[in-house]
């Protein structure tokens, strides 16, 4: 094989973002990827019917527009990433919802008696929405550069994550519209890292909004395959790496991957005790996943639930803690939290004429080979009855099926590691710089590492900003722009 100067294992967004930033530094990248289609957690494929689009993983992308890696790549000018009013929505029993519009004040609004004290909550993190994506984006052992937006967001992490969480507000929607943006962590709740996820995401839906990309998250991966390949990249695909030694010749090795592959693949040449702290990662609990191609939107309950990019499925704060215990002691939760995406609603392109596809997961312990199709619909069904009667086709994947698609989801854990506030912060390691392994020229990008999951690609901009100082002695920051 041809030496190159640089190896890039895994062409999920890290990986990708990592490959982009070494080729504009003017090095040779040649990218190596096990599926048969780079993209990672960013695919999108016809998996029920044809002519339906479903991402097969990853669907809405606050952090395309708010990680700094892609603001500095123009995204938004390469796509079209589609932003709708109502970020995201959560039905309760009996016909009502809490709504997270774009706009901070129709929230408040729509919130009633608890919008202000939500615009209170929210306020100072949405006008300060960089400066919390730059804390956030990296590893937290740095310095921030935002002190005081640091400790307020802190602050407000601390109470939500405690049982102080519900002392601000008097109705039961306020806290539940919280608890499920709280709920994508996949931890239990009242937690300081749910809090703070749901804090940074809830910020991200008034500041940028929740986007979908028209045509899928795959146009995110075309975005940074073009400019890699632009830039005298290469991705090879079909071709699984089980050992550092198949790779060819190269200054720099990134791995989009798990500490679990990195022990794999570079065996005997990891010192003992780095060896040792990976085998302390702890990977977390898992999701299942359904798709489905329907004949008509959701008819949800609430009608304003219709024109919502993301709905939280799975009732109030109490209900949703309830559930997410359950995950946690190793349980399936009867009636679970579940996350619904609506892509269609917000770029028609992904159905025939007026079809729809729908995106859901649901979550379960680690390892569960359990089909929870039924579940996930008859949740569903609760909130909008009818719902039943609009399906065309289903495509469900299991806990299991997860990792067997992709092995850096381990036993399901999209997450590539529990994203508990110990592991943001130890990710894999304990280190200002976690993304640089002792073993000479290797270095692991992937969700792993800070700032840990979703597509923002900062794991690999930050990694390869690392290789490029320490293995070529460059500092300077490559220009991302299109065209430079
Ligand atoms: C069902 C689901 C829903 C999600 N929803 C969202 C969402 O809506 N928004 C969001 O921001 N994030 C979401 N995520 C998370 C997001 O997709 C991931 O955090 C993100 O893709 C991580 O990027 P990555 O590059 O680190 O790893 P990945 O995207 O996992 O990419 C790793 C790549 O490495 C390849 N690989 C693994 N082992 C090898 C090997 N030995 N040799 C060669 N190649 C290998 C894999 O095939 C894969 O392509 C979701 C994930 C899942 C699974």
């Amino acid at each position: 094989m041809d030496a190159v100067d640089v190896v890039v294992v895994g062409a999920g967004p890290n990986g990708l973002a990592a490959a982009v930033t070494m080729a504009r530094a003017g090095l040779r990248v040649r990218v190596y990827e096990r599926a048969d289609t780079p993209g990672g957690g960013a695919r999108t494929a016809e998996l029920t019917l044809p002519g339906y689009l479903h991402d097969v993983c990853s669907a809405v992308h606050p952090m395309a527009l708010a990680s700094e890696f892609f603001r500095r790549f123009r995204l938004s000018s390469r796509i079209e990433l589609l932003r709708p009013e109502l970020a995201y929505g959560h039905p309760l029993d009996g016909g009502r919802a809490g709504l997270a519009y774009q706009s901070l004040d129709e929230t408040a609004r729509a919130l009633g008696v608890d919008g202000p004290a939500w615009k209170r909550l929210f306020e100072p993190l949405v006008s300060h929405w960089r400066e919390l994506a730059q804390f956030t984006g990296t590893s937290l052992l740095r310095v921030p550069r935002h002190p005081q937006l640091a400790a307020q967001f802190g602050a407000r992490a601390f109470e939500q994550g405690s049982p102080l969480w519900s002392l601000r507000f008097e109705s039961d929607i306020a806290p539940a519209l919280l608890s499920g943006v709280q709920a994508h962590s996949i931890l239990p709740l009242p937690g300081l890292a749910p809090a703070a996820a749901g804090l940074l995401l809830g910020t991200y839906a008034h500041g940028v909004g929740w986007p979908v990309p028209v045509g899928g998250s795959q146009s995110i991966i075309l975005a940074l395959v073009d400019d890699l390949l632009a830039h005298g990249g290469e991705v090879v695909t079909s071709t699984e790496v089980t050992s550092l030694d198949e790779l060819p010749p190269a200054r720099a090795v990134l791995l989009d991957l798990t500490p679990k592959a990195l022990l794999a693949l570079a065996g005997e040449r990891i010192p003992r005790g780095y060896a040792r702290s990976l085998t302390r990662f702890r990977y977390g609990n898992a999701v299942a996943k359904l798709d489905l191609a329907l004949s008509d939107a959701v008819p949800w309950a609430h009608e304003e639930l219709r024109r919502a990019g993301t709905v939280h499925v799975g009732g109030t704060h109490a209900q949703i803690a309830r559930s997410e215990a359950m995950v946690a002691s190793g349980k399936h939760a009867p009636k679970p939290y579940v996350l619904v995406a609506q892509p269609s609603v917000v770029d028609p392109s992904r159905a025939p004429e007026g079809k729809h596809v729908l995106w859901a997961y649901t979550h379960v312990p680690a390892g569960s080979d359990v089909d929870q199709s039924e579940v996930i619909i008859s949740q569903i069904e609760r909130f909008a009855p009818g719902f039943r009667d609009t399906i065309l086709a289903t495509s469900g994947r299991t806990a299991v099926e997860e990792e067997q698609g992709n092995p850096n989801y381990v036993g399901g854990d999209i997450s590539a590691g529990a994203a508990t506030f110990g592991q943001l912060l130890r990710r894999p390691t304990l280190s200002p710089y976690p993304w640089q392994t002792p073993v000479r020229g290797v270095y692991l990008c992937s969700s792993s590492t800070p700032p840990g999951p979703g597509v923002h690609g900062l794991g690999g901009w930050h990694a390869a900003r690392r290789a490029l100082a320490v293995e070529f002695g460059i500092r300077r920051a490559p220009d991302l722009r299109p065209g430079a």
